[in-house]
């Protein structure tokens, strides 16, 4: 943007009363608990991922616009929700609004050993009409394994994704399965699903026959009840799978009955992006409304490094949605955000200046601390001390600080005697190795 205009815009909101600013239309705040649990979601995948061998990489949330356009100019996703604009310097760049893309970038800029197995985690930006689970600024989870065409890879990326939707206690996830054949299979299909959809023009919804022009394929992918009849009949991939297509299936499917994956093999999954090749998949999850249940998915994209100026180069990934498995877990009832704890809360009816001390004393020694400012009576304290979640109160009083000690009450976790506080008088040096003790 450019220079003056954010200073003409400045100058007009100077002498007015502030008006309270809200968050963008799509865009939310997540805050405490919920972010605890989205926390939690992130490092328990960080774990699955990094325990399989996949190393983090972070790419840049912007991008040069031609990144995109090369994976998918004749999708939604990027024909109109992009949230692309020029730069300062003349650049046309956009927010990412998925990161398999940038990945994939990254690779062939950096040309690591392969197989590059990578997790990643974080925002995406898709200017998408806004409703539950959907939302211009989302989170996502992902890995990317390239360099390898085994199919065994293809087991692996999609089990793990599985052993995740387990380890948070999902168990009402199905995996549906498809395969849009090599490159030549997937032209060949699209023209025969082009003819057919022409045929049926008339039938179909004014939004599938504009997708007809730019993506007959995404038209199978329709909810809408009048496209219905035509995609019900519409060719199926499986006739014009080339030989060594339909074997990479038949050893994907093999895997995934030997690892006891079940999985639906659903004819119309072409997934919204133009790179797929062979393997694609979706997590639905059953228990949230079908219009917005896909929590994750992913597939192959063996051409995708070659339209980076790369050499080709097969690769497979998936990104899943937190927002989505967060909804998941609600409806679930599973995943729960976890509880806030602290080690000890330091109440200072003193004056302010020993609990200074003391919560910075033993923050220093590894002991998580937390203190109210402002001091307040006991009872005002105490209350602070019981909302932090604090296992302990480390009260510090005129007596204890003419003593040199404080008083350690425990609040949770350690009670002796069912229901009563247990309290003790503790010297002062002995505090750290006391708490330390008691965890
Ligand atoms: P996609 O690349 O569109 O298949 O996205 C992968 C996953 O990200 C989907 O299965 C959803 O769980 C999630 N996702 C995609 N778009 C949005 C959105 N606008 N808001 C929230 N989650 C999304």
């Amino acid at each position: 943007m450019p220079g003056g205009s954010c200073a003409v815009a400045l100058a007009a909101v100077a002498d007015r009363p502030a008006e309270r600013l809200q968050s963008l239309t799509g865009m939310r705040d997540v805050l405490w608990p919920e972010s605890a649990r989205r926390r939690e979601l992130v490092d328990r995948f960080v774990g699955t991922a990094s325990a399989a061998g996949y190393r983090e990489v972070v790419p840049p949330l912007l991008e040069d616009l031609r990144v995109f356009l090369r994976v998918g100019e004749a999708t939604d996703v990027v024909t109109k929700e992009m949230y692309e604009f020029t730069d300062r310097d003349g650049t046309r760049v956009a927010l990412r609004p998925e990161l398999t893309a940038g990945v994939v970038r990254a690779f062939v800029q950096h040309r690591p050993l392969t197989p590059w197995k990578v997790f990643y985690t974080g925002s995406n930006f898709r200017h998408e009409r806004p409703q539950k689970g959907r939302y211009r600024s989302f989170d996502q989870v992902g890995i990317e394994a390239i360099g390898s065409d085994d199919a065994d890879l293809d087991v692996e990326v999609i089990a793990l994704a599985w052993r995740f939707f387990e380890d948070i206690g999902l168990t009402e996830v199905q995996l549906l399965l498809n395969t849009l054949g090599e490159h030549d299979d997937r032209a060949r299909y699209t023209e025969a699903v082009r003819g057919h959809l022409g045929a049926h023009r008339d039938s179909l919804s004014e939004a599938a026959r504009t997708t007809l022009e730019r993506n007959p394929l995404r038209v199978l992918d329709s909810r809408r009840p009048e496209d219905r009849a035509a995609v019900a009949t519409a060719p199926t991939i499986a006739e014009f799978l080339s030989p060594a297509a339909s074997q990479h299936f038949a050893r994907v499917k093999e895997g995934l009955e030997a690892l006891g994956i079940p999985y639906t093999i659903d004819e119309r999954l072409v997934r919204g992006l133009d790179y797929y090749r062979r393997t694609t998949f979706e997590f639905a999850a059953m228990a949230l409304d079908a219009a917005q249940n896909a929590i994750g998915g992913g597939g192959r994209y063996d051409g995708l490094a070659e339209s980076m100026g790369g050499k080709p180069t097969d690769g497979i990934g998936f990104a899943l949605g937190v927002d989505r498995m967060l909804l998941a877990a609600d409806a679930e009832s599973v995943f729960e955000a976890p509880e806030a704890h602290l080690d000890a809360f330091v109440v200072d009816l003193t004056g302010g200046a020993a609990a200074r001390d003391i919560t910075h004393e033993l923050r220093a020694a590894g002991i998580s601390a937390d203190r109210r400012f402002d001091p307040g009576s006991m009872k005002s304290q105490m209350k602070a001390a019981d909302r932090s979640g604090a296992g302990h109160a480390v009260i510090v009083g005129e007596d204890e600080l003419a003593a040199g000690e404080v008083t350690v009450r425990v609040l949770r976790g350690h009670s002796d005697t069912a229901g009563e506080s247990v309290q003790e008088r503790v010297r002062r040096q002995d505090l750290v190795a006391h708490l330390q003790q008691r965890r």
